[in-house]
């Protein structure tokens, strides 16, 4: 059986959106990469940093779902990271209010033996510098390694990212994170750009209006589910990654084919994600549910012509 190796943030974040607002409820990358990809494998494993003051209760709901959480340090009178986001009215647009790194500033990544030979490894958002330690502690290179970052590492550590970059084979981001990182305004030329330096394959997200995926001269692209009611997209974009990587891994299989079977898996996660606030809406979800979904993508870009 494949496994999978997840580096992420585990955090605690307060959410503002037209709908409501949160005080501190749990989040992170990590988080949510790892609630996303346990409905696709059964063995997956987690590095990452909280502080004392995070709840076991929510651990425990990771251990259920069978993540591995001995890579996860807890640093005793420290704080967890925390992360506060409002979105605009047209919920695809948000501004961070407040990044607090706490544990996350000082993060040095352990990675356990037992999670040596994984080959799948998914860098979720994090420092840049702390995703080329996860892969340069890697004794075999895993078969895939995919990656996630964010405009505020653009701002503070380019550099670094770039060197992260040269590293990886697929960089899952945004819209507005492939303009900044390439430049470019228009998402082909950007696409160029950014595999450029290093990834071969790319997924552009643009929330509600789907996703793209890129690799030499192909282009695949996967519509969002239009949903009635968005509460919160916070996480969306992890657990699209997390679905992704899942799906790969769990059929082992990282043809282009099967990457675009990968999207799908991704967006009908990410699609459940936003319907409720934080990571409510992924904490138990059924199998029939998640196909359900995923057929409902096939319904929806089906057509024949005459
Ligand atoms: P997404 O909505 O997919 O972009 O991810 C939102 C999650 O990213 C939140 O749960 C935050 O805790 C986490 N996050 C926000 N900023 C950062 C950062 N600078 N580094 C790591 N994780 C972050």
């Amino acid at each position: 059986m494949m496994s999978l190796v997840t580096v992420g943030s585990v955090a605690f974040d307060a959410i503002e959106t037209p709908f409501g607002k949160t005080d501190k409820i749990i989040g992170g990358a990590g988080t949510y990469i790892a609630f996303s990809s346990s409905y696709f494998m059964k063995k997956q494993n987690i590095v990452s940093v909280v502080g004392e003051d995070f709840p076991q209760e929510m651990l425990d709901k990771l251990t259920d779902k069978g993540v591995n959480l001995e890579g996860l340090q807890i640093k005793e009178g420290e704080k967890t990271f925390f992360w506060s986001g409002k979105y605009r009215n047209d919920m695809n647009s948000r501004d961070t209010l407040v990044t607090e790194l706490n544990v996350l500033e000082h993060f040095d990544p352990i990675i356990p033996d037992s999670y040596q030979g994984c080959e799948y490894l998914m860098l979720g958002n994090l420092s840049p510098d702390v995703q080329l330690k996860v892969i340069e502690r890697m004794e075999k290179r895993p078969k895939l390694i995919a990656m996630d970052t964010m405009n505020f590492w653009m701002d503070i550590a380019m550099d670094d990212l770039k060197k992260t970059l040269k590293k990886v084979d697929i960089l899952i981001i945004n819209d507005e994170e492939a303009r900044q990182l390439s430049g470019e305004y228009s998402l082909v030329k950007a696409a160029k750009v950014i595999r450029d330096m290093g990834p071969k394959y790319l997924v552009i997200k643009k929330g509600e209006h789907g996703a793209l995926l890129f690799h030499g001269e192909n282009t695949f692209f996967a519509p969002a589910l239009p949903l009635e009611d968005v509460f919160d997209p916070t996480g969306a974009g992890d657990v699209f990654a997390g679905g992704f990587v899942g799906y790969l891994a769990s059929s082992d299989d990282i043809s282009f084919e099967n990457m675009k079977r990968g999207v799908i898996a991704g967006s009908a996660m990410a699609s459940f994600c936003v319907e409720k606030f934080g990571t409510e809406r992924l904490e138990n979800l059924t199998k029939s549910e998640i196909e359900g979904r995923i057929q409902k993508f096939v319904d929806l870009t089906n057509f024949k012509m005459d």
